[in-house]
């Protein structure tokens, strides 16, 4: 059976330490899928056409990685696509203890879900997408926090 993880988040923007996680995280999968969690109801900064374009463009050559979307619990789009994995990158302790909570929850509700963690590596510690939203947001340049072939705007 082919194993499956998804790794949901709002990826608003998706960052170094996302695209870090993606590739420490590939030789244990078959197959990734970066769900980009759409609350239709939550303003974001990227749109979401606009993110998925973005991180498709970055993983258009790797077939085992695919940019999707979904509205709801996180467990039951995993139900839908079939995955057993949850994939989750985790920085700092109070990361662990937000995190810890939900992967409990979520086990709670699909005990065929197991959530993965991806410790963050030191250099990408500190990149957080509220804090590159904030420099993007007064025109700062935000480069080098973002994957190297990511293109930025339209
Ligand atoms: P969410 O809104 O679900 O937290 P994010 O896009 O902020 O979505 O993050 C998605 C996942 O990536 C989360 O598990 C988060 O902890 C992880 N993550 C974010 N930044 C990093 C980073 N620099 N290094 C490792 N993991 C990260």
């Amino acid at each position: 059976m082919l194993k499956i993880a998804v790794f949901p988040g709002s990826f608003d923007p998706f960052t170094k330490g996302h695209e870090n996680v993606i590739s420490r995280a590939l030789p244990l999968f078959d197959k990734i899928l970066i769900a980009i969690g759409h609350n239709s109801e939550k303003r974001s900064f990227f749109s979401l056409e606009k993110r998925l374009a973005m991180i498709g463009k970055l993983y258009q050559d790797e077939p085992r990685i695919e940019v999707t979307f979904y509205e709801g619990l996180t467990v039951d789009y995993c139900r839908q696509v079939k995955a057993q994995y949850l994939l989750r990158g985790l920085r700092t302790a109070a990361d662990f203890e937000y995190e810890r909570a939900i992967a409990q929850i979520n086990r709670k509700m699909n005990p065929e879900v197991e959530t993965v963690f991806i410790l963050a590596v030191p250099e990408f510690t500190p990149v957080n997408s509220t804090i590159i939203r904030e420099i993007l947001k007064y025109g700062g340049d935000a480069s080098q926090f973002l994957p190297d072939k990511m293109i930025i705007g339209d």
